[in-house]
C-alpha cells in the first residue's frame, strides 16, 4: 500500500463498542447490524438466548458454543463502503475490567438504553469511561414497541444524569401498542412502523416539517403532539454540532426497536456518517501516533486462551494504531525490546476466522501467542520507539485463597493459573510468609469463571477459600519491614514481586498509617 491507499483504507474504518446495561438490547442490535453487514443470515445466531442476568451457567453455555463466543468478541463487516468493526463488551459488572480495556481500543461507542428503564447503573459506569477518553458516543433508545418513558424525559435524563448534551436525530411517534413510527428530523421524513417482515415505508416532510399531502396519520392527535414536542426540542434543546460530537460532549440520539429491526438501519446510516475514522493514539510520554503514520504500531488490549477447544490456542487481540500490518512482518515488543515476527495472525469475521494478510489502523487482529504478549503491550515497526499509554487497571477488592484439590496435579494447576492470570481474568498474589496463592478480583463471578475454566480447560480442580473484602495497598520495597505485618493485615506480593498489604478494613489501614506515619501506601501501581 502506498501512502494514499493507506490513508483511504484508514478513512473507511469505523471501530466501536456497544455499551449498555444487561438486557437493554445490545445483543439484539448487534445481530441486526450483522444482518445489514450480510455476515449472518438470520437473527438469533450470534449468541444463545439469555435469561435474565449473566451467570456462571451462561459462561458454560458460551463454553459449549465456543465458535460463537469467539467470533462475537470482535465482529467485522463491510457496509456502504465502510469497514465496520464492533468490539463486544461483557455486560456484567464483574467483568468490567475486561470491558474497560476494550473501550481503550475503540474510536467511538454506541450506548443502548431501554426506553422503559432509562439510564441504569452499568450504562452510567461505561459511559464515564468513554467520557474520560473523550470519544464520541451515540445513543440508541430501544424497545419502542413496548411502553416506556416519555422521550422528553429520557433525553433530559441523558443531560442530567450523564452530563452530556443530547441531540435527538429522530423522535418516536407513540410507543408500545400505539407506536406509529419515528419522526426523522435528520432525514426530513417519517419512518412508519411496520411489522418485521414488511419493507421500509417513509413519508416525506415539507419545509415546515409536516407530512406532505394527505395521510391518515395527520389526523391523529399523537402526530400533533410530536410536532409540538419537536418544536420544543428545537427551541430548548441543543444544536447539532459535529465538533461537539467528535469530542464526546454531545450525543446524537436515535429511537427504535432492535427486536423488530425498526430504526436500526436509519441509525446505522447516520452513525457511519458521523462516527470518526481511527483517531490518533496517545503515547505514555503524551505524544500522539497518527493512524496514517508509515510505521506500524498497535497494542494488546485482550488475551484469551482456549478460544477454540480443538486447538488449545491463545490469542492476543491487537488494536492497530498506525501504519500497515503485513503478515510475516517483524515488530519490536516494547516491553522487552525483542523482535518478534508476526506470522500467525487472524482476523475476525462474525462467523469465521480468517488469516489476515494486511490490516491498517482501526483494525483488530488476533495474534496466535505462545506466551510473548501481555495485556497492555505495545508493538511497533521501525526504529522509533513507541509506548502507548497504560490501560486502566483496577484494584481488586475481593480475595480468595486458592490451591489445587489434587496435590499431585500441581503442573496443570500452575499452567492454568499462569494462563488465566495473563489473560487478566483474575489477579494473582502470594503470601509473603507462606507462599500460598491468593486471587484477587473485582467481582465474585470472576472467581467462578476462573474455577470453571481451570477444571474445564486445564483439568485442574481448585479449592477456593473466601477471604472476603480487603483493601489492597502497595508499599515501596525499601520501606518494607516484614514486622509491619500483623493480624490485621496480610503481607503479599503481586505477580511482579511488588509487596502490598491486604487490610481487613479502613480501620486497620488507619491503624497502620498511625503506627508508621512515614510509610507511603498506594492504591495502585
Ligand atoms: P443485552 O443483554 O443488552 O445483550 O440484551 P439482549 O439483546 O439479549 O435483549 C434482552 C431482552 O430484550 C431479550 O429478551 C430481547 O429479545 C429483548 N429486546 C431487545 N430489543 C428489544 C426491542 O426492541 N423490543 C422488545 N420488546 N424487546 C427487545
Amino acid at each position: 500500500m502506498d501512502q494514499k491507499q493507506l490513508e483511504q483504507a484508514v478513512e473507511k474504518r469505523r471501530t466501536f463498542a456497544i455499551i449498555s446495561h444487561p438486557d437493554a438490547g445490545k445483543t439484539t442490535i448487534t445481530e441486526q447490524l450483522l444482518l445489514f453487514g450480510g455476515v449472518v443470515r438470520s437473527a438469533g445466531t450470534v449468541k444463545a438466548k439469555k435469561t435474565g442476568n449473566f451467570a456462571k451457567s451462561d459462561w458454560m453455555e458460551i463454553e459449549k458454543k465456543r465458535g460463537i463466543s469467539v467470533t462475537s468478541s470482535v465482529m467485522q463487516f463491510d457496509y456502504d463502503d465502510k469497514r465496520v468493526v464492533i468490539l463486544d463488551t461483557p455486560g456484567h459488572e464483574d467483568f468490567s475490567e475486561d470491558t474497560y480495556r476494550t473501550l481503550m481500543a475503540v474510536d467511538s461507542a454506541v450506548m443502548v438504553i431501554d426506553s422503559a428503564k432509562g439510564i441504569e447503573p452499568q450504562t452510567k459506569k461505561l459511559f464515564q469511561i468513554c467520557k474520560m477518553r473523550g470519544i464520541p458516543i451515540f445513543t440508541f433508545i430501544n424497545k419502542l414497541d413496548r411502553d416506556g418513558r416519555e422521550p422528553l424525559d429520557l433525553t433530559a435524563e441523558l443531560e442530567e444524569v450523564l452530563g452530556i448534551e443530547a441531540y435527538a436525530m429522530n423522535w418516536p411517534i407513540g410507543m408500545g401498542k400505539g407506536f406509529k413510527g419515528i419522526y426523522d428530523r435528520f432525514n426530513n421524513r417519517i419512518e412508519l412502523y411496520r411489522s418485521e417482515n414488511e419493507g421500509e415505508s417513509f413519508l416525506e416532510l415539507d419545509e415546515n416539517g409536516e407530512i406532505k399531502g394527505n395521510h391518515p396519520l395527520k389526523q391523529e392527535s399523537i402526530y400533533r403532539q410530536v410536532l409540538e414536542e419537536i418544536e420544543l426540542v428545537k427551541g430548548a434543546g441543543s444544536e447539532f454540532d459535529e465538533e461537539k460530537i467528535e469530542k464526546g460532549e454531545l450525543t446524537p440520539v436515535f429511537f427504535g426497536s432492535a427486536l423488530t429491526n425498526f430504526g436500526v438501519k436509519t441509525f446505522l446510516d447516520a452513525y457511519l456518517q458521523f462516527a470518526p475514522a481511527p483517531a490518533k493514539h496517545r503515547t505514555e510520554e503524551g505524544n500522539f501516533v497518527e493512524p496514517e503514520d508509515e510505521e506500524f504500531s498497535g497494542f494488546v488490549f485482550k488475551i484469551q486462551a482456549n478460544m477454540n477447544p480443538n486447538h488449545r490456542d491463545r490469542i492476543a487481540f491487537v488494536r492497530i494504531c498506525s501504519g500497515e500490518f503485513d503478515r510475516g512482518m517483524d515488530v519490536t515488543l516494547q516491553r522487552t525490546g525483542k523482535k518478534i515476527r508476526l506470522s500467525n495472525s487472524t482476523q475476525f469475521m462474525a462467523d469465521s476466522r480468517e488469516v489476515v494478510e494486511t490490516a491498517v489502523a482501526g483494525d483488530i487482529i488476533g495474534l496466535y501467542d505462545t506466551g510473548n504478549f501481555q495485556i497492555g503491550d505495545t508493538i511497533y515497526s521501525g526504529k522509533k520507539k513507541v509506548k502507548f499509554e497504560k490501560l486502566p487497571q483496577f484494584t481488586p477488592e475481593l480475595f480468595v485463597h486458592v490451591r489445587a484439590k489434587n496435590v499431585m496435579k500441581q503442573k496443570s494447576f500452575h499452567k492454568g493459573i499462569e494462563q488465566l492470570v495473563q489473560e487478566g481474568a483474575v489477579q494473582l498474589y502470594q503470601s509473603y510468609s507462606t507462599g500460598d496463592y491468593i486471587l484477587g478480583a473485582v467481582g465474585q463471578l470472576q472467581f467462578e469463571v476462573f474455577q470453571f475454566r481451570m477444571a474445564n480447560e486445564y483439568n485442574s480442580e481448585v479449592v477456593m477459600e473466601p477471604m472476603g473484602k480487603k483493601i489492597a495497598r502497595w508499599i515501596a520495597p525499601e520501606q518494607l519491614d516484614e514486622k509491619m505485618s500483623s493480624s490485621r493485615n496480610l503481607l503479599v506480593k503481586d505477580r511482579q514481586g511488588n509487596p502490598l498489604f491486604l487490610f481487613e478494613n479502613e480501620f486497620s489501614e488507619r491503624w497502620f498509617k498511625d503506627k508508621y506515619p512515614d510509610v507511603e501506601l498506594t492504591s495502585k501501581l
